[in-house]
């Protein structure tokens, strides 16, 4: 019976990984995959989460299973973080939420509650967008749309995006992200937000907000701004929340769906139904990487090293984005690229079209996704003169 199926092509981004090992250039630099970089090229274990770690080691005395919605003490630490401490939303009870394989597993647990509970609403996601939210949604059976996100010259289509969202059919939901959009770098400011929660109230959107970068753009309550005024202002949101970037816990697969509903009542009856979600998918989360976060957070020596840790993170791509920019000064490119500094996040739209993207990869061994998507944490200041000379070099 397995004759007749054919192989698909990998993951684009696990080809690019594949071509970058065998690499022998001793200059090398990848801006392709999706995970934070130091300054050596490393994805280390932080240590506030090592040390999370050896407690957890010492303190566990079971294995057994932890119940659909995970652990309560990671639910209440991510839902302090994600909506703040002491938000309303905590006291009026209105808010719930289950520990999840990942902001993927999050993802999933959201579309599939979408399919069984509010049938036949589609979805509607930016231009571009993470893939495999695509790949997500059509797994579980959602329609999918998109509305205009970047524009034809690299910037953020804001005009685009809302003439688009005043069109969705009533009732339908809309994917943002918090933060750090990935792939493009371009965030909404303030004001943007205040529009995207009018058009949401106008249009009776529900938001599903993914939120897999919390810390990486502007800080960690800076970046749930978006994230906070929609869940305050509105009866209902869906967020998806990941542990993989911010705690570097990638592996452990660390996430939290959050429903937020218009009173405890309804938030326990949608609450229900999640449990059900998670059961038929994969029956309990798996447990560590939530332990090592609800210990951290729990514990205000760990948290404050922890918060330490994100700020360094933080700095550090930031710092390599004015870096970059400044490197550019020479090539008298520095303008041309001034809009690096403004996006925000790991990821970077260069502007840089497939065919410059070959000529990086081919002439230089520099490496990122054809669409021109860098992984800014992929640089350091030792590569960013031979980069920007690369850039430069190709540009012409
Ligand atoms: N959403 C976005 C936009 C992402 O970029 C990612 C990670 N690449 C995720 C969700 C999921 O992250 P994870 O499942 O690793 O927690």
């Amino acid at each position: 019976m397995f004759e007749h199926i054919e192989r698909v092509p990998g993951d684009a981004i696990l080809g690019l990984i594949e071509a970058f090992k065998k690499d022998t250039n001793p200059r090398k630099v990848d801006l392709g995959v999706g995970v934070y970089r130091d300054a050596h090229g490393n994805t280390p274990v932080l240590k506030s989460v090592k040390a999370a770690e050896e407690r957890l080691l010492e303190q566990e005395e079971t294995k057994s299973y932890i119940g659909s919605h995970g652990d309560p003490a990671y639910g209440n630490a991510i839902l302090s973080l994600v909506l703040g401490e002491g938000s309303p939303l905590l006291t009026d009870k209105r808010a719930s939420a289950t520990q999840s394989p990942g902001g993927t597993g999050a993802l999933r647990l959201a579309a599939d509650f979408i399919r069984t509970n509010l049938p036949g609403k589609a979805i509607w996601m930016s231009n571009p967008t993470w893939p495999n939210h695509h790949g997500i949604f059509d797994a579980a059976g959602i329609e999918r749309h998109s509305y205009p996100y970047v524009s034809a010259s690299n910037t953020l289509d804001f005009d685009g995006m809302m003439d688009s969202l005043g069109r969705i059919p009533e009732g339908d939901i809309v994917l943002l992200h918090a933060c750090c959009h990935n792939p493009s770098g371009f965030d909404l400011d303030k004001q943007q937000w205040q529009q995207v929660l009018n058009v949401v109230k106008q249009r009776n959107l529900m938001p599903l907000i993914d939120f897999a970068y919390q810390g990486f753009g502007d800080g960690l309550d800076e970046d749930a701004y978006g994230v906070r005024l929609l869940a305050e202002q509105l009866d209902e949101v869906i967020i998806t929340s990941s542990c993989s970037k911010n705690f570097g816990l990638y592996r452990e697969r660390t996430g939290c769906l959050i429903l937020v509903a218009k009173n405890e009542e309804q938030m326990n009856n949608v609450r229900s139904q999640v449990a059900i979600v998670a059961r038929e998918n994969y029956s309990n989360p798996p447990s560590h990487g939530a332990a090592v976060v609800s210990t951290i957070l729990g514990d205000e020596a760990l948290r404050g090293m922890w918060l330490e840790e994100v700020d360094d993170m933080r700095g550090r791509i930031n710092q390599l984005r004015s870096g970059f920019v400044d490197a550019m000064a020479p090539h008298g490119l520095a303008e041309k690229f001034d809009f690096i500094k403004q996006q925000r996040g790991m990821f970077s739209y260069t502007g840089l079209s497939r065919d410059q993207v070959e000529r990086l990869r081919n002439d230089y061994s520099i490496y990122m996704v054809s669409s021109g998507r860098a992984n800014v944490a992929g640089l350091s200041s030792d590569v960013l003169e031979y980069v920007a000379q690369a850039i430069a070099d190709v540009s012409d």
